[in-house]
């Protein structure tokens, strides 16, 4: 059975790969570029399930089982903004996004800077049939950046799990807690339930 990973992000894929291989050993856990896919393929959906499963879609179409996730920030005093939008949320780089992020909530007290991370991962087999499972982090919006790991808007979410930024916490810590860790957990008890 071959699986095709849609994204572009190596760090990802060798995550994705490690866990997909422990899972179903039998199964060949390819990238785009292995199974010739080069288009660049469009993410338009306004929720995180409807993006996930565009990229997963992709795969499928061409036979393999398509497997993707799409995730981002949601904070609450922003009605869920930057949500689907968080990596082009200020048209630059991380540090821009959390400068425009900081700037929005200048004037947003303490007790509503409430935000979590999202994370929906998906399966499309090539038959049509699609699997997702969502995961979230709950955490506040700091005033300004802590920590020095991680990456995206980490050193300003503070994570009321951890009691920590995800900028401060070691990677094992944060996966435990992440709304990736909690989604791919959650996908793969969903996916051993059809594929073993
Ligand atoms: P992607 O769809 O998983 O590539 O993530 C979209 C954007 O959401 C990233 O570019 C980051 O800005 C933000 N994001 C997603 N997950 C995280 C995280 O774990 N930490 C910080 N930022 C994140």
């Amino acid at each position: 059975m071959k699986f095709v990973l849609a994204s572009k992000n190596k760090k990802k894929i060798e995550e994705l790969k490690k866990i997909l291989s422990s899972l179903m050993p039998d199964c060949e856990v390819l990238s785009l570029t292995d199974a010739g896919i080069y288009d660049e393929i469009e993410e338009n959906g306004t929720t995180f399930e409807e993006n996930s499963v565009i990229k997963a879609s992709a795969p499928a179409k061409l036979g393999y089982i398509g497997v993707a996730d799409d995730s981002g920030l949601c904070v609450d005093a922003l009605d869920g903004a930057p949500g689907v939008y968080s990596a082009r949320y200020s048209g630059g780089g991380d540090q821009a996004n959390i400068d425009k992020l900081l700037k929005e909530l200048e004037n947003v007290p303490d007790e509503k800077r409430t935000a979590k991370f999202v994370c929906v991962m998906s399966a499309v087999f090539p038959d049509g049939k699609t699997v997702t499972a969502r995961g979230e982090a709950p955490g506040v919006i700091l005033r300004q950046r802590r920590g020095e790991d991680g990456f995206g808007y980490d050193p300003v979410f503070y994570s009321t799990d951890l009691n920590k930024t995800f900028a401060e916490a070691t990677p094992d810590e944060k996966n435990k807690v992440s709304h990736r860790g909690r989604a791919l957990y959650a996908f793969c008890e969903k996916l051993k339930g059809i594929i073993c």
